[in-house]
């Protein structure tokens, strides 16, 4: 499979939903082993690229810090461009946060479609774990395990990711649910980029206190009352979903497509990056792959 980047410029803007601001981000074709990264135009000096920075903990967003900029909730954004499986291209916005928009990636998957994929004339490279690798927090039931791309009959790597997706929720409208498959973009753009951000309402008092949850309103996020929704669920398993797809945007921050199988429970953003730490901290522990 050859690298790939966007066909031309998209430029999109909206609300932060943590931030309540408005923002613009403008996405640009990049070349060969180029990466995904990051600029803000008042730092021009600095870059941001994924791969390279370990996320912050963060519970609500996913968080990349620079010397000078910050990006924060990128992980609908990344998730769309993992799941097109693009390698190079710069993201560039001035502001803090990329927009919620719905609070899913429908609008990230239309615009990268109307843009375009273009491929270049060099191999992507894969990554994958040497060995299986688990991370876990037994008080909380949570887990990620990344298993390794099984080698083919002729020798080569499989490279795809396959997905098994445990969620766990307490709250009885949500409850349980579990996603196993492969994580085709086909697959993405028809079960997932729709599902939405979900948020429950007990929790947005603390919070606003706290400074987040600013821009959320029904129009991105579907909100779940004491014993109802109180806007109509896409899918009755939107909150499953949807975590897999903050997951798939959240593995997006190694910066190369993974492969392999990886199966996760009850996991969210603070978590997962501990992926991503594993790659940045311990690099013996993963090969790259074509
Ligand atoms: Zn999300």
């Amino acid at each position: 499979m050859l690298q790939r980047t966007i066909n031309e410029k998209i430029v999109f803007d909206g609300i932060g939903v943590h931030t309540g601001l408005k923002s613009t981000v403008i996405l640009l074709p990049a070349g060969v082993d180029h990466g995904i990264v990051f600029k803000n135009p008042n730092f021009p000096e600095e870059s941001i690229r994924l791969g390279e920075v370990v996320p912050e903990i963060a519970l609500h967003a996913s968080v990349l810090k620079s010397k000078s900029f910050i990006v924060s909730t990128i992980e609908h954004l990344i998730a769309a461009l993992s799941a097109f499986r693009v390698d190079n291209i710069i993201i560039e916005m001035e502001s803090l946060e990329v927009p919620i928009l719905d609070g899913s990636c429908s609008t990230f998957v239309n615009l990268i479609k109307k843009a375009g994929i273009k491929e270049c004339s060099v191999d992507k490279i894969f990554l994958t774990p040497v060995k299986e690798l688990r991370f876990n927090d037994l008080k909380l039931d949570r887990e990620i395990i990344v298993a390794p791309a099984a080698n083919k009959e002729d020798n080569t790597f499989d490279c795809s990711l396959y997905f098994n997706y445990i969620a766990e929720f307490e709250h009885p409208l949500v409850g349980k649910g579990s996603l196993r498959g492969s994580l085709t973009t086909d697959y993405f753009i028809n079960e997932i980029a729709a599902a939405r951000t979900f948020g429950f309402l007990e929790q947005l008092a603390f919070l606003r206190r706290n400074g987040l949850a600013k821009g959320s309103s029904l129009g991105n996020t579907v909100v779940v009352g004491e014993d109802e929704f109180l806007n109509t669920p896409r899918f009755e398993d939107e909150f499953v979903r949807h975590k897999l797809l903050d997951l798939i945007g959240d593995l997006g921050l190694l910066g190369k497509n993974l492969a392999g199988t990886i199966t996760a429970k009850k996991t969210g953003h603070s978590f997962n990056r501990l992926v991503i730490l594993d790659y940045i901290k311990n690099p013996e522990n993963w090969i790259q792959i074509k």
